[in-house]
């Protein structure tokens, strides 16, 4: 129902859980969150219920400073620690956060996924799967991959996407969902609302449907399927931190 993404060099678990905090007033079922350094060290953390028991779940002592976050409201499979997002691909390697759903996804499924062994009943799995489908089958780059799989689904999502064997990056990507790409000095987030992300920055770009955002800590980047950059300037969002 909410997601949160950060790249800086803070405690990236410390931010994305104050950022699910601040998203609680959404409601959701349960809540997660999927932490990384280096290259293949990504931690990840599920639970069912408040961002407390989330909290009561993350190891203190990974350190991090890229991750993303997510709190659920179950469209597709029952509330449980299975189902809630993060969800990776089977070789680990892509991570993402899906909110919306994904209408075509037993199609989807059908037509690529049959030797995939699902590990949950969502719709969410299906895209990193495809993700994963596009990048081992066809030789894609990451962003070609992410790119290919979003052309290939229908319905509403705002999504964020870590490769864990490239740490820094984080992309990101939306259809009919809200998303918006918060601007700092060394570091840069993701959120579905400005709330989650306004104690770290209050520059904010807006991300339209259809259009993929590669965020480093330095950077921010959109641009539309056709590969076209897209410009857009930010504003100032006035809420109380
Ligand atoms: N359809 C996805 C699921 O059921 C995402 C739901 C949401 O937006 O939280 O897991």
């Amino acid at each position: 129902c909410g997601i949160v993404g950060y790249i800086g060099s803070k405690d990236a678990k410390e931010v994305l859980l104050h950022g699910l905090e601040k998203l609680e007033y959404r409601g959701y079922d349960s809540a997660g969150i999927y932490v990384i350094r280096e290259q293949n060290d990504g931690h990840l953390f599920k639970e069912k219920g408040r961002i407390a028991a989330l909290r009561d779940k993350v190891d203190v002592s990974v350190e991090a400073n890229a991750g993303i976050g997510h709190t659920r409201w179950a469209t597709h499979g029952e509330p449980s620690v299975r189902n809630a997002h993060p969800h990776q691909s089977t070789s680990g390697r892509y991570t993402i956060v899906h909110n919306g759903v994904i209408e075509n996804y037993q199609e989807v499924k059908d037509a690529y996924l049959e030797d995939v062994e699902l590990v949950s009943e969502t719709d969410t799995e299906i895209i990193v799967q495809l993700i994963a489908w596009f990048a081992e089958n066809e030789g894609l780059d990451t962003l070609d991959a992410f790119k290919k799989t979003i052309v290939t689904l229908e319905g509403s999502y705002a999504i964020a996407l870590i490769d864990k064997e490239d740490p820094d990056v984080v992309y990101a990507a939306k259809n009919k969902s809200p998303l918006l790409l918060g601007k700092g000095d060394g570091f840069n987030v993701i959120c579905s609302d400005a709330m989650a992300m306004i104690k770290e920055t209050n520059q904010f770009v807006e991300l339209m449907d259809k259009e993929v955002a590669v965020v480093t800590k330095d950077s921010l980047s959109i641009e539309n399927f056709s590969g076209d950059i897209i410009e857009r300037n930010h504003y100032i969002a006035e809420l109380d931190s």
